[in-house]
């Protein structure tokens, strides 16, 4: 089973953010005064009794529609919420009763999920039921006064609001493949997440990065749910434009970020260009799974050697992902676009595998015996003693070894390599932590730093 949720809703400065960190525990998420819109909306997980379930918090909700972002949060809030066990709306107790909640009632009648109404910043207690009393009127049941800061009331919330929630005894992993699709402006990128979308049923999900950094949407192929991250989607969605600074950087290396695969789209026409080989770079460095997408295929004149001219070329400059399979499509007319998925599955699986020590440990003798690790000119040879999986997503193999400086940079690709074939991994970066008795220490942390001893 997977855990369920509860979404917080109300209007901007009730203190949903702060009633979410009261009741996930910690301090993590961001608390600040601008409406609803920067914040990172995430999904922390919590427990009450015997009940465990993930808290998000939505944006706040306006129907004052002057910003065009406004009906956007609205509609996010609305999936988040249809994504929900039970909600729980938020009022000011200090502000009282004000028009804004009463809209907020009216659209929460059309989207069919228990409420649980809790009345914020009633910081004293008999001054509180008071303060709550007035928000019977809504006619949303029992108003709960809390102090979201002090943490007064939030366990009778707590209790009724569990009442919603199943007992969960085995929580499921959260299967969906989460895909980014990068890529410099113009590439297609939009064109080939309509060409995906197209004849799946897909709904925009909940946003857990900021509203306008990306736009989520789901589909569903056979039993596997797809989470499909687009920085495009936005101007695409609203026809908003948002000027030069949308393109940001930062924009595509947070949806990497969010990924297990990245789909890495280019334009044949343009090939590589260096802005390209700066989100390749990253894209490496974050450790995603990778399928590099040659759009635009179409618009090539070709005979039958074209398609292997290209793909040198493009291998060539994308040296450093030749792990990556490469896909030649047409997001307009659509040509192969439906081999996409197949490939994100099995990326998706290998970025994710496990594979046993045993296992591992038998690669490296059989690789060994077929070649043997270089000797120094002192006559020192390099030896494996043995190897671990330490990590997935991706996967990261610990090597112990006698002196990691008596194995070059190709003895090191050559054993990459073997784990790669033997182990049939496809379309994921593999890292390899040559770890010698003396370094360990040095090796904590991040893998990326680790494979440069
Ligand atoms: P959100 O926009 O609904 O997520 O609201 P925030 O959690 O960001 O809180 C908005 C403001 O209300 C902040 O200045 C908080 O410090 C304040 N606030 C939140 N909870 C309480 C509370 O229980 N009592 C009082 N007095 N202020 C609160
Ligand atoms: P984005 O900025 O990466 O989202 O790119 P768009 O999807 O908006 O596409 C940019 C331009 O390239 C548009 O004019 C598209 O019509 C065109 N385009 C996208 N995909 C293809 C394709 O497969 N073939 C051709 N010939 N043009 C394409």
């Amino acid at each position: 089973m997977k855990l369920p949720i509860i979404a917080v809703i109300g209007r901007p400065n009730v203190g949903k953010s702060t009633l979410v960190n009261r009741i996930a525990g910690d301090q993590q998420a961001i608390v600040h005064d601008e409406p609803g819109i920067t914040r990172d909306r995430t999904y922390r997980p919590g427990f009450w009794q015997d009940r465990t379930f993930q808290i998000v918090d939505t944006g706040g909700i306006v129907f004052d529609d002057r910003e065009e972002f406004i009906p956007l949060i609205r509609e996010q809030a609305a999936i988040a919420l249809a994504e929900a066990a039970v909600g729980i709306f938020v009022v000011d107790g200090q502000a009282g009763l004000s028009a804004a909640d009463q809209e907020i009632v009216e659209w929460l009648r059309q989207q069919n999920v228990p409420i649980v109404l809790a009345v914020n910043k009633c910081e004293s207690l008999g001054q509180g039921y008071a303060q709550a009393a007035e928000f019977w009127e809504l006619g949303m049941g029992e108003p709960f006064p809390i102090s979201a800061i002090h943490g007064s009331g939030t366990g009778d919330l707590l209790d009724k609001v569990i009442e919603y929630l199943p007992v969960i005894t085995d929580v499921e992993e959260d299967t969906t493949i989460n895909v980014a699709i990068i890529g410099r402006p113009n590439v297609g990128k939009s064109s080939l997440l309509n060409a995906l979308t197209g004849e799946q049923r897909a709904i925009v999900s909940p946003i857990s990065g900021t509203t306008r950094d990306a736009i989520d949407t789901i589909i569903k192929r056979n039993d596997q749910q797809y989470r499909l991250i687009d920085t495009a989607g936005i101007r695409r969605k609203k026809n908003v434009d948002y000027g030069a600074e949308f393109f940001s950087i930062n924009r595509a290396f947070k949806a990497i970020r969010r990924s297990d695969v990245v789909l890495f789209v280019i334009d044949v026409i343009d090939g590589v260009t260096e802005q390209d080989l700066k989100l390749a770079g990253r894209i490496i460095d974050e450790g995603r799974a990778v399928i590099i997408i040659a759009n635009k295929w179409d618009a090539i004149e070709k005979d039958t050697y074209t398609i292997n001219q290209y793909r040198k070329e493009l291998q060539a400059r994308l040296f450093f992902m030749e792990w990556a399979e490469m896909l030649f499509i047409s997001a307009q007319t659509g040509q192969r676009v439906n081999k996409i998925l197949d490939l994100v599955d099995k990326a998706a699986e290998s970025h994710r595998r496990r594979v046993s020590t045993a296992v591992i440990n038998e690669v490296i003798q059989e690789a060994v015996s077929w070649h043997s690790p270089p000797t120094s000119r002192q006559g020192k040879q390099g030896r494996i003693y043995y190897g671990t999986q330490v990590r997935s997503q991706p996967p990261t193999i610990s090597l112990f070894v006698n002196d990691p400086k008596r194995f070059s940079d190709s003895y090191r690709r050559y054993i990459e390599k073997q784990f790669r074939q033997d182990l049939g991994f496809h379309g994921t970066p593999i890292k390899l932590v040559w770890r010698g008795k003396r370094v360990r220490d040095a090796e904590r942390g991040s893998p990326n730093r680790a494979t440069k001893v």
